[in-house]
């Protein structure tokens, strides 16, 4: 396991298919982001935002635009509107 992410055990995009439904783009964030020699996972907007704010929402993924702030404020919102 030295090259993945230290979240690959836990991180719903690993783990199921509801942040990413289509297998083709899932397995391509895992081989690019999730095991990766050149540790890329330090990169991934859903790993910065986990290190950030322990939490990691589905709508967030590895190449997301999103701030971590704004992906709280985001997040908080749903919260909020649910
Ligand atoms: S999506 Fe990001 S946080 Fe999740 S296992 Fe892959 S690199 Fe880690």
């Amino acid at each position: 396991m030295d090259n993945y992410c230290p979240n690959y055990e836990s991180c719903r995009l690993v783990q199921t298919r509801v942040v990413v439904s289509e297998e083709n783009v899932r397995t391509t964030y895992i081989s690019s982001y999730c095991r990766n020699s050149e540790t890329n996972w330090t990169v991934c907007k859903r790993f910065i935002t986990k290190a950030k704010y322990d939490l990691c929402p589905d709508f967030v993924l590895p190449d997301s635009l999103l701030s971590p702030e704004e992906i709280l404020d985001r997040f908080d919102g749903e919260i909020t509107n649910n």
